[in-house]
């Protein structure tokens, strides 16, 4: 199997080659064509296995196929544990999504607050720890009324570094109609209740 097999945009092609890809890893060939269908999907897999690009490839050319109008506005939010993983993600969907033009910021604590309520309301991907995005919500400094593409990575880390309770209230900030992504390293009882609750009719592919 080679990345052609996805038939992505050419733009999209070209940051798979700028970052040296050349063949998809074995979680990259089971859950790209699945985000690409639109299905949620419930990834488990450990870091190193190429798990961002996983959900960071099909994520950008949905959004370049989406209504062109609402290019500028976040449509896709990723929950991450902590502030390295948010920001390897970011920098993954900035190299992927570089020729595509997709705009992505982070949210992440111990960095000020005003720019990047700035760079949130400019770009379609953000990348957020949970308690920083909850901060920015609470404020009042941005919403998450047009994300149509849930991520959250890494979320047995989540769970246990105690971010269920603002999980929560990020979801109950979201519209009801999107697409959910969950990936895990393991799956205890605490991730099993989480997807049940966030995933519907979700595929799950495992490495
Ligand atoms: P991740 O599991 O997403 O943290 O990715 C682990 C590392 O593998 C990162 O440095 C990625 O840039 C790299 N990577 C992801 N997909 C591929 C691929 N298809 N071929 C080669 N390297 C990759």
């Amino acid at each position: 199997m080679t990345f052609s097999n996805f038939s992505l945009d050419s733009r999209i092609v070209a940051g798979i080659k700028d970052c040296g890809y050349e063949t998809p890893t074995p979680i990259q060939q089971q859950a790209i064509p699945l985000v690409l269908q639109g299905h949620d999907v419930m990834g488990l897999a450990q870091t190193g296995t190429g798990k961002t690009a996983a959900f960071a490839l099909p994520i950008l050319q949905r959004l370049l196929t989406g209504n062109k109008s609402e290019r500028a506005i976040p449509r896709v939010l990723v929950l991450a544990p902590t502030r390295e993983l948010a920001l390897q993600i970011l920098e993954n969907f900035r190299d992927l999504g570089k020729h595509a033009r997709v705009r992505s910021a982070a949210v992440i604590g111990g960095v000020a607050m005003n720019p990047q309520i700035q760079a949130f309301g400019h770009s379609q991907v953000i990348v957020a720890c949970p308690g920083r995005l909850v901060r920015l919500l609470s404020k009042g400094a941005v919403n998450l009324n047009h994300i149509d593409t849930l991520v959250l990575d890494e979320a047995d880390r989540m769970l246990d570094m105690g971010f269920m309770p603002d999980i929560k209230r990020i979801l109950a900030k979201l519209p009801a109609r999107r697409q959910n992504l969950l990936f895990s390293a393991t799956m205890p009882a605490d991730i099993r209740k989480l997807a049940d609750k966030i995933l519907n009719n979700p595929k799950t592919v495992q490495v």
